[in-house]
């Protein structure tokens, strides 16, 4: 799974799950559960719920900031632009040529910007 994808899912979940974790604490239910909680349950559960949500936010909001910070290489060649976990070594796979830093790429190279 890409961080992308897995970035999707966790934002996805995290709000499913934060919206379930109000839904406790304002209506003592989850949406289309059956389930009810009372009293000084629905307090805790309904914080767990929004504590797990937050994170699950949190987290992809984190990958999001990672992802952007990692290091990003280009074929000199065709010009495709490659995230450095992507591949495993530094040779394009379409040209097979050697992949150089995305870093003054389009100054080395203004034909291909
Ligand atoms: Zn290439």
């Amino acid at each position: 799974m890409s961080r992308k994808s897995l970035r999707r899912l966790l934002v996805g979940f995290g709000f499913a799950v934060l919206g379930n974790g109000l839904a406790i604490l304002i209506f003592g239910t989850m949406p289309e559960s059956g389930v009810f909680y009372h009293g000084a349950k629905r307090y805790i559960y309904g914080s767990i719920w929004v504590s797990a949500g937050l994170a699950m936010l949190i987290k992809g909001s984190f990958i999001k900031v990672v992802s952007s910070l990692e290091k990003v290489v280009a074929c000199p060649k065709c010009g495709t632009p490659y995230n450095q976990q992507e591949i495993t070594d530094q040779i394009c796979p379409i040209c097979q040529v050697e992949l150089e830093d995305l870093k003054g790429f389009y100054d080395r190279h203004p034909d291909l910007r």
